[in-house]
């Protein structure tokens, strides 16, 4: 009898498991139903387009291509699919509607998965041309990194499985196992605030997420734009409750010193905004989760100091 139901235990978590990792495991998992590459905005390549006051623009001509740092793991903002090992996602065609304006075909760009604690670094170290991944613009991080935008503003939530009945606002946390990714807002934000929650870090969101699907933590927090995506992932599994509770204006992070580039992406984000490929390539992939297209925040085109 005990041996029967150790047993049976044994085997609920292996299902559990196996739901997890086809659900959001990096590895494997198909991106979430969207647009197919030929359904989305064709961006008008500006051939014609010179910036050689900007060495990173000048870099990435005599490349021949633009890298673009950005996040594979976040379903509706950038995510890759194993198979083919294409981006897509908000994020993604942001990238691509920037790189048109820069005078590069989208299609060139090579894109590069960089985690949040890594971004800094990578454009220091000059390893990306600019980065689109749900990047938080602050004060901190405007010492290490320029940034050009803001394209879109998200807010902090929590994602947590079906079957919890104890976690609606950021209020509930004391005593749970909360996780986030190393390095970022959201995970500095708890930190800060609720120091009575028990906080795990991984590098990704979806580490988070297998994690919250197997019972090793009680709920996974950052932005809402990345955990709606999780939720679409497995409806009947993960929810994201309460409301948002904190502002992420989301940029383009350029190395700090290129202020031509980073002005330059301003005046292109502004062009598409103004043209409709912002509101076209957000209903095509943060759109399918239900929520209708804001009005794109106001662009701070902030002196270089
Ligand atoms: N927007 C937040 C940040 O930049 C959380 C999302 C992320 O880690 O990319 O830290």
């Amino acid at each position: 009898m005990h041996r029967t139901r150790r047993h049976l235990t044994v085997l609920a978590l292996t299902a559990v498991a196996a739901t997890a990792l086809v659900a959001c495991g990096k590895e494997g998992s198909p991106p979430v139903k969207g647009p197919q590459p030929d359904e989305l905005p064709v961006y008008q390549v500006q051939s014609a387009f010179r910036l050689p006051s900007s060495p990173t623009w000048g870099k990435a001509r005599k490349r021949g291509h633009l890298v673009v740092g950005a996040k594979e793991d976040q379903p509706y903002m950038g995510e890759k699919d194993p198979a083919t090992g294409r981006y897509s996602g908000f994020d993604i065609e942001i990238a691509r509607m920037l790189s048109a304006s820069l005078g590069f075909d989208p299609a060139s760009i090579r894109f590069r998965t960089i985690a949040s604690a890594n971004r800094e670094t990578a454009l220091q170290n000059g390893q990306i041309d600019y980065y689109v991944g749900t990047y938080t613009i602050n004060d901190n991080r405007k010492k290490l990194v320029g940034f050009a935008g803001p394209y879109y503003m998200a807010g902090q939530s929590l994602l947590v499985r079906t079957d919890e009945k104890g976690i609606d606002g950021p209020q509930d946390l004391d005593g749970r196992r909360v996780c986030s990714a190393a390095g970022s807002t959201p995970y500095q934000r708890i930190e800060k605030d609720h120091p009575e929650a028990e906080l795990v870090a991984y590098d990704a969101y979806s580490v988070c997420v297998d994690n919250l699907l197997t019972y090793q933590v009680d709920a996974v927090t950052t932005d809402d734009t990345i955990l709606m995506g999780y939720a679409a992932k497995v409806p009947d599994e993960l929810e994201v409750v309460g409301r948002p509770f904190s502002k992420e204006p989301y940029g383009v992070g350029v190395p700090r010193n290129d202020n031509a580039l980073r002005l330059a992406l301003d005046d292109a984000l502004a062009v598409h905004e103004r043209n409709g490929d912002w509101t076209k390539a957000y209903d095509l992939t943060l759109g399918l989760s239900g929520v209708p297209a804001p009005r794109p925040p106001v662009i701070d085109r902030y002196p270089a100091s």
